[in-house]
């Protein structure tokens, strides 16, 4: 997961955080408190009025004498545009320029939050991914960050600027523009809080914090004080966007102080934490679900070495994420099915690539199903308790569910069901696991 994260500034170790903070020399003769990045998301920055509004959020950190660098992503809605015109355009899909229009989105709004925050008296630049720079990869769309150069921001903050820097957007090694993938703002503001040291990355959003299940189908979801990084990343890899799963990896790699809380609201939020920290007996924590989920069967495999590589080296060649698999035992010894789940948007381009290679494969048949969603459980109490993967699956079967595919990790248990009964499958375990009161 990104290791090949680097960070060029010179005193950034984690040890170096309450050094660094010793070390900086106050400005303007004002004792300087901390160095924070705050990320506001697409609905936080969702017209004139919130960027406003925004504005004020900023202002009142630096007027508390802290450094700030804020990370935005594009308006509300507009991303999606973007990627609907820059897919609609024609047959021929040119990654980069995918990658040149659909970043866009984000020049606009460091844009106007830099005026915002200009006409309240408060000193602010924009910047780009490639005027940073924010290096990356050259896997457009979904592109990793490789490092990134603070220096240039670093002397503005010391000076008192507030640096506003373009989310979801790099630079990769051929000069051109890359994105991080859907939600990668998070990513971008993670990456800058680790390579800034910076004290504390805020992460505001239109939720007043990460719940034991997304509050948007579970009205009763229970809003949580902290989670550890273990469990956000699972939550978040079984799909509750509220953080993309690649900055949670980053935060707990680099050691991060990461927090979710609301724009729209002054609730306290939720502090993401280590697991070393939590004083809490182990617990069920939450409920993800992802509901963009496709699944393929090949019926009738031979059952020998190498089948399974050459189908999933395939599909990695054509850069498709696999998620769950599962091989039956072959009774025979001659043939055995393989069944897995990818990402809906994938199904098309999985099928043709598979179908391509029917004959080195010899498979009877391919069945593809692409109205899947995945559900899971997730939480530390499963490295204790026995008997939580029969409560989730008895509450299913109770429902009339049907699990395709089941898997486990060390503190999740996911199902793969068909999607129309994915908020019954959500209602039911959170209530099954008492997460209302717990
Ligand atoms: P932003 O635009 O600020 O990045 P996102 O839409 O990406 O916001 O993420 C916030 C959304 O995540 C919430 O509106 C909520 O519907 C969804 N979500 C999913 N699961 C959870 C959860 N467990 N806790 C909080 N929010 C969740
Ligand atoms: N604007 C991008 C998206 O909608 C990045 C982000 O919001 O994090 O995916
Ligand atoms: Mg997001």
């Amino acid at each position: 997961e990104g290791s090949s994260f680097e960070i060029m500034t010179a005193a950034c170790s984690s040890a170096g955080r309450l050094e660094l903070k010793q070390q900086r020399p106050a400005q303007n003769n004002r004792l300087i408190m901390a160095r924070i990045v705050q990320k506001f998301g697409g609905t936080s920055v969702a017209d004139l009025d919130r960027i406003r509004a925004v504005a004020q959020r900023v202002k009142a950190e630096v007027d508390a004498g802290n450094q700030v660098a804020v990370v935005v992503s594009a308006m509300s809605g507009t991303t999606n545009q973007l990627v609907e015109w820059a897919t609609d355009i024609g047959p021929v899909h040119d990654a980069r320029e995918y990658d040149v229009i659909v970043a866009t989105g984000e020049q606009v709004t460091v844009g106007l939050l830099a005026i915002a925050l200009q006409n309240i008296g408060v000193d602010a630049r924009s910047w780009l991914g490639w005027q940073i720079a924010l290096q990356t990869d050259d896997i457009h769309s979904s592109a990793r960050i490789k490092g990134i150069d603070v220096a240039q921001i670093e002397d503005r903050l010391m000076q008192g600027q507030v640096a506003i820097v373009a989310g979801f957007q790099g630079i990769s090694p051929e000069g051109r523009v890359t994105t991080l993938g859907r939600g990668g703002s998070d990513t971008s503001a993670v990456a800058l809080a680790a390579a800034l040291n910076a004290d504390r990355c805020d992460i505001y959003t239109d939720v007043d914090g990460v719940y034991t299940t997304d509050p948007r189908i579970m009205p009763k979801a229970r809003k949580l004080d902290q989670i550890t990084f273990e469990e956000m990343l699972e939550m978040a890899s079984a799909g509750a966007k509220v953080l993309q799963t690649r900055s949670v990896a980053m935060a707990m790699r680099h050691k991060v102080h990461l927090q979710v809380l609301s724009s729209f609201s002054d609730e306290p939020g939720t502090l993401v934490i280590d697991e070393d920290d939590v004083m809490e007996e182990q617990k069920i924590s939450g409920i993800a679900y992802s509901r963009d989920e496709a699944k393929v069967t090949l019926v009738s495999l031979p059952d020998q070495p190498g089948i399974a590589a050459t189908v999933f080296g395939t599909l990695a060649e054509y850069h498709i994420n696999v998620d769950m698999i599962v091989q039956s035992a072959s009774a025979d010894k001659q043939n055995t099915d393989i069944t897995f789940s990818l990402g809906a948007l994938d199904l098309d381009k999985a099928v043709d690539c598979l179908e391509a290679i029917k004959n080195k494969l010899g498979y009877q048949a391919l069945v593809a199903d692409p109205d899947m969603a995945k559900v899971s459980v997730i939480g530390t109490a499963m490295r204790s308790q026995p008997g939580i993967a029969r409560t989730m699956f008895s509450v299913l079967a109770e429902k009339g569910i049907n699990l395709h595919v089941i898997s486990t990790s060390e503190i999740k248990i996911s199902v793969l069901i068909d999607s129309d009964y994915t908020e019954l499958a959500v209602r039911s375990l959170h209530d099954v696991f008492g997460l209302e009161t717990a």
